[in-house]
């Protein structure tokens, strides 16, 4: 992962970096220094499935790696890092920082372009938004499902959007911020997953207790328990981390932590 002057130095999380942001608000200025600077910046929500996946996917894992912004998306990442660092990470939820930029976009005058989702998802979290926030300038929008549209990046720079939220699913969102973003001239790129849908109103948004508590992903599991696929990558994820932790001694484990950041070979982190 690229390293910003404006945000902290990322830790290695089982070889996909996490920047740890002490709160969404240093999150935002980070995002808001690259928009003052004209300095791109793409960010990705680190979640323990992702970084499972990343770990049997090489290219997945190069992709992460060109992201400056890590956020720690779920409990399990906050828990890994206080094991491997000794670090206590605030969760950012990628919900949360979209929703907070889109709050500050609306103060700012930046406006933001919606990629991605069913065509009524993508209308209705138009819709929603500019519900919240009747300022923001919404610049653009363009739902999922065409075929892969050359014209679409095009459409996206004339737009003159700052900020653009991709909701494709993971890791197909990765992939195509990774794929496009030398051609956007947008300060800011995002995958989001199924925000559209939780906006639209077409799916729910798990309750404050799982969300107090980090455990979105038992409800999605309950509403959805197709994706109890996905999940086994959890289990194994807390394995993989116990292991890395009892292996060697703290000091030790978080000496090679740190030597795996700063040279960026994360690879063998596991
Ligand atoms: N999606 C899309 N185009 C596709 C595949 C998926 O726009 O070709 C959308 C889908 O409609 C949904 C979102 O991507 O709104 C994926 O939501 P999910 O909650 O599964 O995200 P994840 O958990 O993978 O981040």
């Amino acid at each position: 992962m690229v390293q910003l002057n404006s945000s902290p130095e990322p830790l290695s999380i089982m070889g996909v970096s996490v920047t740890p942001f002490a709160s969404y608000q240093q999150a935002v200025d980070c995002v808001a220094a690259g928009i003052r600077e004209h300095s791109q910046k793409c960010a990705v929500a680190v979640n323990p499935e992702k970084i499972m996946r990343a770990k049997r996917d090489s290219v997945l894992r190069s992709t992460l790696k060109g992201f400056e912004v890590g956020i720690c998306d779920g409990i399990g990442v906050a828990i890994a890092a206080r094991l491997l660092y000794g670090r206590r990470l605030r969760r950012c939820t990628g919900v949360d920082l979209f929703l907070e930029l889109v709050r500050v976009a609306s103060v700012e005058g930046w406006s933001v372009f919606l990629y991605g989702a069913s065509p009524e998802s993508n209308e209705g979290a138009r819709a929603a938004l500019l519900d919240m926030y009747p300022t923001l300038r919404i610049a653009g929008t363009q739902h999922g499902y065409q075929t892969d549209d050359p014209s679409l990046v095009a459409r996206i720079n004339d737009s003159k959007a700052e900020l653009l939220f991709v909701a494709l699913g993971s890791p197909k969102q990765e992939y195509w911020i990774a794929r496009n973003r030398a051609a956007l001239s947008v300060p800011f790129c995002m995958g989001v997953g199924g925000s559209f849908d939780v906006l639209s109103g077409k799916a729910r948004r798990a309750p404050l207790f799982f969300r107090r508590t980090g455990t979105e992903f038992l409800f999605r599991l309950m509403l959805q328990p197709a994706r109890l696929v996905r999940q086994t990558a959890l289990p194994l994820f807390m394995f993989g981390v116990l292991r890395s932790r009892f292996r060697q001694p703290a000091w030790r484990s978080v000496k090679i932590a740190q030597a795996e950041t700063k040279s960026g070979a994360h690879d063998n982190a596991f």
